[in-house]
């Protein structure tokens, strides 16, 4: 690499005292996540040097807790993964923006313009309650904004649980009739190609790794993104493998050694949350391998079980959270929405799973573990009516 290709990054870096070495060492994270050989390592690098060259970026807010954009903020002492994303071109964040009123709107308008040159970033369930009223921005509805945005992108991102699928504000009976972006582009006939990275919050990892694949290394233009995507839009390179297949306590799921209660002395020995509600077995995201808070922890290694954020429609069918996922209701059979092939197979990881224990328990392989928590009889009725409840 040329040195003044490191000129912008290094400056940047090295005034929020981050080491050469700490970024390279963060490029080998994103191209592993990617699913690409460190011999890239140098190439993200001059990717991300340049990144303020290219592609401007705009994220719009719908409907939501702006807990993804606190998710990406985290504003304390920025980490390598907040200076890259201040290089890139995001030229307007509604909630983070320095411009405010009319200039902030002027320049999300600047970006419109460059009709199919500029990405979209949009976080939050689009709400048509109320003719679209039941969110307003700028004099306008939040449709009208999405309407105006959404054509002219070269690709949206849809970040967080709302934007994928509506999320928590869709829960029923979900007054504002809230949904997902593709979900309503697809309504209006607007074919942009839609990133979707789910959870509640976003993990800003995840954002850094598509805006380095999709703007800066070229998988938008050659059309490779389209490849990387699962049925549901999103990055198998994230979303390809469950969390209970890289989770810590999974020697203790096979040995059948389970919290059954918080405050035990098995939840003290750190054993399986799986009894205590842990969706981590139909739920695929990589949260055990990113991790989150500057990859400190995650969910189950703070002791909280997955709650499935990752997963479609994860608030109807998995609440309560704290129950059994066997004791997921499968959701309506002429729900029209992606939520329900999640749903069921949500319900068929379950009963894979209680067969799964059952064959644990005959074999004796549970033998010295947390006491087994036998089926209970409406398990048994569950199960022959096929998983409903
Ligand atoms: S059920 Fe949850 S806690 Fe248990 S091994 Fe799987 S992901 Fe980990
Ligand atoms: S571990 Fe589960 S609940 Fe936690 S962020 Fe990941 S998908 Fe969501």
């Amino acid at each position: 690499m040329a040195h003044e290709d490191h000129d912008v990054i290094y400056d940047l870096l090295a005034a929020r005292g981050v080491s050469r070495r700490d970024f390279l060492k963060y490029c080998g994270s994103l191209a592993a996540m990617l699913g690409l050989s460190q011999a890239f390592v140098p190439e993200i690098a001059r990717a991300i040097n340049q990144g303020a060259k290219l592609q401007p970026a705009v994220w719009l807010n719908g409907g939501a807790c702006t807990g993804c954009t606190e998710s990406m903020a985290q504003a304390d002492s920025p980490d390598v993964a907040t200076v890259v994303l201040e290089i890139l071109s995001i030229d307007f964040m509604e909630t983070l923006s320095m411009a405010q009123g009319q200039d902030a709107l002027d320049a999300a308008e600047a970006v419109f313009e460059k009709e199919g040159e500029y990405i979209l970033i949009y976080e939050g369930s689009v709400m048509k309650g109320f003719d679209g009223n039941s969110l307003r921005i700028g004099g306008k509805t939040g449709l009208e904004e999405l309407d105006h945005a959404a054509p002219g992108a070269a690709a949206i991102v849809a970040v967080g649980s709302c934007a994928v699928d509506g999320g928590f504000v869709m829960a029923a009976p979900n007054p504002a009739d809230a949904t997902g972006v593709q979900m309503y582009l697809d309504e209006k006939g607007i074919s942009t190609p839609v990133v979707n990275l789910p959870t509640c919050p976003v993990n800003p990892e995840w954002v850094v790794a598509i805006v380095v694949d999709v703007l800066l290394l070229g998988s938008l233009e050659s059309g490779a993104i389209l490849d990387k995507l699962d049925r549901f839009g999103r990055p198998k390179y994230i979303f390809g493998q469950t969390i209970h297949d890289n989770c810590p306590r999974r020697g203790h799921f096979e040995n059948g050694n389970f919290v059954s209660e918080f405050g035990s002395e098995e939840e003290a020995l750190g054993y399986c949350l799986y009894k205590v509600g842990c969706k981590g077995p139909q739920t695929y995201t990589n949260c055990p391998i990113v991790r989150w808070n500057r990859r400190a922890s995650w969910c189950v290694e703070a002791g909280a079980p997955c709650i499935g954020c990752g997963s479609l429609d994860w608030v109807d069918v998995g609440a309560p959270f704290l129950n059994r996922h066997r004791d997921l209701p499968l959701p309506n059979v002429g729900n029209t929405q992606p939520g329900v092939i999640a749903g069921v197979v949500a319900g068929v990881a379950a009963a894979g799973l209680v067969a799964h224990g059952l064959g644990m328990k005959a074999t004796g392989r549970m033998d010295g573990g947390a006491p087994y928590e036998e089926m209970k009889e409406h398990d048994r009725k569950r199960m022959k009516k096929g998983g409903g409840k």
